[in-house]
């Protein structure tokens, strides 16, 4: 009887452990855009505990010490001297947003198609701007402009006085991944409004935030996500951070616009 019991209970277990993992069509994310944007760069979420709820995202490391990319399960960190590392599991992020990426949509990109014309493309392809939708664009790319943050101390500036900084990274003629979120409109404050997107190359040797590109050739993925996971930072600097100004200005000049050069 006894011994029953305790089988019943490891095979519940076991059970309870399987249904576990990341959840379909999730967007799993950690902290806020505008706590980001705010100076809040120390996260307490591990990295080992965010790929626990997707194989695929975007976002920041501790300190705001680079670009991140998870892509098919590994996390690359694309740091300020343009170089990319495989960071600790048990390091933290600030904040990023990951899914189980499984695409119902996919199609190919046009010869010569620049980032706006991808955007329009997938806009046509996968029309609900109400939804989230994570974006994987496998591709030859004749150019490539991303560009890093370098890791900041304490006292933490403001994200726009570090991205007055940021060093940019012009590639020419290379293949890889571009990936990234379509978030809705009414997402702001929390993520980015519309695009966000990343890149890795195909030898793992460059990457970063994405500014602008063009497009030997291509093919879009797109998965359809129509649940939303929040998980929020219960650290001081959260807890003290003001967050009831509208930050979207600031968040125009750190993530869409091409900087000066
Ligand atoms: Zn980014």
């Amino acid at each position: 009887m006894k011994r029953g019991r305790m089988v019943a209970g490891v095979v519940a277990c076991l059970w309870v452990a399987g249904c576990a993992g990341p959840s379909r069509n999730t967007v799993y994310q950690t902290s806020t855009i505008d706590a980001l944007l705010a100076g809040v760069y120390d996260g307490d979420l591990t990295l080992r505990q965010l790929r626990a709820r997707g194989d695929f995202g975007i976002g920041t490391y501790d300190n705001l010490d680079g670009e991140m990319v998870l892509l098919d399960g590994e996390f690359h960190q694309v740091k300020a001297d343009g170089k990319v590392y495989s960071p600790d599991l048990d390091g933290e992020t600030p904040f990023a947003a990951v899914c189980a990426f499984r695409p119902e949509k996919i199609f190919a990109v046009p010869s010569g198609a620049d980032m706006r014309a991808v955007e329009e493309l997938i806009d046509r392809e996968a029309p609900n701007q109400n939804l989230f939708h994570a974006i994987r664009i496998e591709g030859q790319f004749k150019t490539m402009r991303t560009r890093s943050v370098p890791a900041q101390k304490r006292p933490f500036p403001p994200l726009k006085e570090v991205a007055a900084t940021q060093p940019v990274f012009d590639m020419e003629n290379v293949s890889g991944t571009v990936l990234g979120f379509r978030c809705p409109p009414f997402a702001a404050g929390v993520n980015v409004p519309g695009y966000h997107l990343h890149f890795i190359s195909r030898d793992r040797a460059r990457g970063g935030h994405v500014l602008a590109f063009e497009l030997v050739t291509g093919t879009a993925q797109v998965d359809v996500l129509d649940r939303f996971v929040m998980q929020l930072p219960a650290t001081e600097d959260f807890a003290a951070v003001d967050l009831s100004r509208d930050r979207q200005p600031d968040l125009q000049g750190v993530e869409k616009d091409k900087p000066k050069r």
